[in-house]
């Protein structure tokens, strides 16, 4: 099997499988216990919230484990008070944990305007800069595209939203940036960040929130009050760990994996163009992730290329997995791109901890596309 679907999933490190079997062994008390053996589990949450502050540079704030980036999405975005006046912007481009949540509030009655993207897959920031008015309450933007990896100067967005009304609370979602690209939201200035283990060769059903200020949120789950009154539901301690571990290990490589997978974005792109296969790149030419490619193949519906290169062991996505239940692709059409361009795309995404024959793997993109296209 040949991954190129590694946005949509990572395979977990060996040490993240042993960490969660330990734990799963050693630590399997409920950390919600009131006898000390429990509450030397909690120690280690604990510890493990803080550590996990450090290596996302956070200068103050917490770390809320969810049962998934998704459940934290959510957790920030219900967290607004739809009673509350003032505007609530929302990049067109986000992942649909973001997006229905806030199309449901807006639904509700919440003022929420969506913000268009510009041609490279980014956010318009002239488009934003004249949505913001001093009543903006709340801005919502991903660092990195999960669908065509385009990067958005978040920096630059907090400061636009923070200059508008000094009280804006700004939230990115970092799923597809954590372990990847260089992140401090410290420097991003950020109120909240959303993360997912299993982006990061960690465990799947894990996601965490940063908040600088707790304060600001809301419970999403009702019940015992675990994880600050958020999110109740006794813990998992071995994913909590196994996630852990997975950070630690895919940060310590960032710079290494980073160098890997643009060589491979490179090297496969150049043996698409070496086979003369035509293909119009979605992935924006500047203020990318080389985790993500995004193209559309001439001629070639994007479904059907997906599922003939499966037949022969290549794994691509056309879409996020999330979204693969709904037609089109909201996020290309965000970008202006033609129904066409839409039906022929296809997301690759690369692990830097596979090996990949891309002179073999474009012939075999040749080969499959000259039998299916029309
Ligand atoms: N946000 C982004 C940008 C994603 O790519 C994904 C997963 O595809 C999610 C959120 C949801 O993550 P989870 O699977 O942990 O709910």
């Amino acid at each position: 099997m040949i991954n190129l679907d590694n946005a949509s999933t990572t395979k977990p490190y060996a040490e993240v499988v042993n960490s969660i079997a330990l734990s799963l062994e050693e630590d399997y008390l409920n950390i919600s216990a009131k006898y000390s053996q429990a509450k030397q589990i909690e120690k280690k949450v604990e510890l493990i919230r803080a550590g996990f502050l450090k290596e996302i540079n956070a200068k103050d704030g917490v770390i809320i484990f969810c049962p998934s980036a998704t459940a934290a999405n959510n957790l920030v975005l219900r967290s607004l008070n739809l009673k509350e006046a003032g505007k609530i912007l929302i990049a067109d481009g986000e992942h649909s944990s973001v997006y229905e949540t806030a199309k449901e509030l807006k639904n509700n009655g919440a003022d929420i305007d969506f913000v268009p993207l510009d041609k490279t897959g980014h956010l318009d920031l002239e488009k934003f800069k004249r949505s913001l008015t001093p009543s903006v309450r709340f801005v919502s933007c991903m660092l990195v595209s999960n669908e065509t990896g385009a990067i958005n100067n978040i920096k630059e967005i907090t400061r636009l939203a923070k200059q508008a009304n000094k009280n804006c609370l700004v939230h990115t979602d970092c799923v597809q940036a954590l372990g990847k690209i260089d992140l401090s939201v410290s420097d991003l200035g950020v109120d909240y960040a959303t993360f997912s283990a299993h982006k990061i060769y960690g465990p799947k059903g894990i996601g965490a929130l940063y908040a600088k200020n707790i304060n600001t949120l809301r419970p999403l789950i009702f019940g015992g009050g675990q994880e600050y009154n958020l999110i109740s539901g006794t813990e998992n301690f071995a994913y909590i760990a196994g996630f852990y571990t997975a950070l630690k290990l895919t940060i310590h490589k960032i710079k290494e994996n980073y160098n890997i997978v643009s060589n491979y974005r490179q090297e496969f792109l150049s043996a698409l163009e070496s086979e003369k296969i035509d293909f119009i790149l979605n992935s924006p030419k500047e203020n990318f992730s080389p985790y993500i490619l995004n193209l559309s193949f001439k001629n070639v519906r994007g479904e059907v290329l997906l599922h003939a290169l499966s037949q022969k062991g290549i794994l691509v996505a056309n879409g996020s997995a999330c979204s693969s239940k709904k037609r089109g692709n909201r996020v290309l059409e965000a970008m202006g791109k033609n129904k066409n361009e839409v039906d022929w795309a296809v997301r690759i995404s690369f692990s830097p901890y596979e090996k990949y024959d891309f002179k073999t793997i474009a012939k075999e993109f040749k080969n499959v596309i000259e039998e299916i296209k029309y």
